[in-house]
């Protein structure tokens, strides 16, 4: 069971394959995804953001905040 710190889901959708239930796939939001991701520029951007987001300081949760707002602009 792994929670995804940034939507709170369970980041894994589970799969009965016939000895149990095992994860087999990320399936939460892409900020969740890119903090798992193999890709070192994608993951270091995420857990940058989730140390802004955790951080006390309004400025920089606001900088957190900024930084997503960006990153789904480039995706548009
Ligand atoms: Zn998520």
């Amino acid at each position: 069971m792994s929670i995804c710190p940034f939507c709170k889901c369970d980041s894994y959708e589970y799969v009965d394959v016939g000895i149990g239930r095992v994860p087999v796939a990320v399936v939460c939001c892409d900020l969740g995804i890119m903090l798992d991701s193999k890709d070192k520029t994608a993951s270091k951007f995420a857990w940058k953001i989730l140390q802004l987001q955790r951080s006390h300081s309004p400025r920089k949760k606001a900088r957190a905040k900024r930084m997503i707002e960006q990153m789904e602009r480039d995706e548009s």
